[in-house]
């Protein structure tokens, strides 16, 4: 049987970066077993829809590179998929459960339910819950008559459908990631399958589709965890078989304790979304990867590795080689720290492997080879491409401030002597690029008997202003004779 795995955000929101890797690894997984990636949205508790979260869930997916074989967009043969489109669908197999007696109608009012909850903490009863050993003291199905039953439902009372979950059962299942998983079915509640609004909760629903959409393996983060038990149950009382289930390790905060937060975000100043998201009810905006200047590539090559790795010391994989060295059997049990630093250090290796020419169209320099020039100068320098004009200001503006201590130490007489000689060396070269700067520049004062290592940080001050920078020649090259000439006179006059 071919794999099938699938997505399921619920659009309540950006989708967090842990929610990219988890769409990841499903792809990685789908690709390398030459299965199929699903895109499900999950948009049944209709309290909690954001309108734009859906649209921004497909982009931030896109701009990843994990393509969707099977979704909203794209079709296919086992849509529609999204759940508020397949509400029929739900009532259906609640129907089938009922009708197996393995769910029930439950009529209880909020007030009801209230008092159940207040009565069992009065009588100290550890386990709090409707489930059953409670259930036979509430209104509902099982408790009440058929007539009376069906008068209700006819009537038109609310009611929400439960799930009969036995009192004593042991559920187990192997997760790839964590092994055999045991829990007891007396700390499960009999869980609501259908609301009162006619909508099914996320747990009919989630196990109802990946049924019928015939997913193979269910790969999702750690917080659903606790719900597989339940999931486990709801298979069986179907009578289908349930897919395979590995539970993705959390994204821990950069200290290592405690699920990755957006504040985590904005107290350590780096992105916890892959794109921009401006929140529709406050306008709030938080940051995305994507905005702050990373590559998806980089991304991807980061987060691919916080919760797996090749087992081999190779740490820069493309999608292509994510893909054929993925293996679902090495994924990690415990949480993965996220590190900003080892995100910046993947998007400074994959600036430096892009051509020039693709960095500079991103400069939005009107001169190309202007702009060209400047990602040779600063390449080497930066970590995201908007740093390669953000950290030579002095290239775009003139010079307003000069570093005090190196114009002291540096500006000395033998500096002040030397710039005339420098200007008229500049004057006279007809090629004005950086190895010609160079060599005249070397020979000419040598000849003169002037050492170039002893005046090149004043001529650097000179041109731009400060002690450090990337390479001078290509500076001067970039700045054109004209405005080299002007600012070497124009330090001789202010320092
Ligand atoms: N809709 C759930 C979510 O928002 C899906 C969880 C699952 O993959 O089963 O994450």
């Amino acid at each position: 049987m071919s794999v099938r795995v699938r997505f399921a955000p619920s659009p309540t929101g950006p989708l967090h970066i842990g929610g990219l890797r988890t769409a990841l690894y499903n792809y990685l997984f789908a690709k390398k077993m030459g299965g199929q990636m699903l895109l499900r949205i999950e948009d049944t508790d209709q309290t909690r829809f954001v309108p734009g979260a859906e649209e921004y869930i497909t982009e931030a997916l896109a701009w990843a590179g994990i393509k969707i074989d099977e979704g909203v967009k794209e079709g296919g043969p086992k849509g529609p998929y999204k759940q508020s489109e397949r509400k029929d669908i739900y009532k259906d197999y609640t129907r089938q459960l009922i009708d197996k007696g393995l769910a029930y109608y439950a009529f209880d009012t909020p007030d009801e339910l209230d008092a159940l909850r207040k009565s069992l903490e009065e009588a100290k009863v550890d386990n709090i819950s409707y489930n059953a050993v409670t259930r036979m003291q509430m209104k509902n199905s099982l408790t009440l008559s058929e007539e009376e039953t069906k008068s209700k439902i006819e009537a038109g009372e609310p009611y929400v459908i439960r799930l009969k979950v036995p009192l004593k059962e042991e559920i187990r299942f192997k997760d790839i990631v964590r092994d055999w998983v045991v829990v007891h079915s007396s700390t499960i509640d009999d869980k609501v399958l259908m609301k009162s609004d006619g909508m099914p909760t996320y747990h009919l629903a989630n196990v109802v589709d990946d049924h019928l959409m015939e997913i193979t393996h269910v790969i999702r983060g750690e917080e659903w965890l606790p719900s597989a038990p339940l999931h486990i149950l709801l298979y069986k009382s179907f009578g289908w078989q349930a897919p395979q289930f590995a539970h993705l390790p959390l994204l821990l905060k950069p200290e290592g304790n405690g699920k990755l937060s957006k504040r985590d975000g904005i107290l350590g100043d780096f992105p916890v979304f892959p794109l921009e998201w401006k929140d529709p009810a406050s306008g709030e905006i938080a940051r995305g990867f994507r905005e702050d200047g990373y590559f998806p590539d980089a991304v991807v090559n980061f987060l691919a590795f916080l919760g797996w790795n090749p087992g081999t010391d190779q740490e820069i994989m493309n999608m292509e080689e994510l893909i054929e060295a993925f293996d679902i059997n090495h994924i990690h049990k415990a949480g993965a720290r996220f590190d900003v630093n080892k995100a910046k250090w993947y998007n400074q290796y994959y600036l430096r492997q892009k051509p020039d020419e693709e960095l500079a169209i991103d400069l939005q320099i009107e001169d190309s080879k202007l702009a060209v020039s400047l990602v040779k100068l600063m390449k080497e320098r930066v970590t995201f491409t908007k740093e390669i004009k953000s950290q030579v200001p002095y290239l775009f503006n003139e010079i307003e401030t000069y570093d005090q201590e190196i114009a002291q130490k540096k500006w000395d007489e033998l500096a002040k002597n030397a710039m005339p000689e420098i200007i008229s060396i500049l004057n006279t070269i007809e090629i004005f690029e950086s190895q010609n700067i160079h060599d005249a520049l070397f020979t000419e004062l040598e000849e003169k008997g002037i050492k170039p290592g002893k005046i090149m940080q004043a001529l650097r001050l000179a041109i731009t202003g400060q002690g450090k920078g990337p390479d001078l020649m290509l500076t001067i090259e970039i700045l054109g004779k004209e405005k080299a000439i002007s600012r070497i006179n124009k330090a001789l006059k202010i320092l």
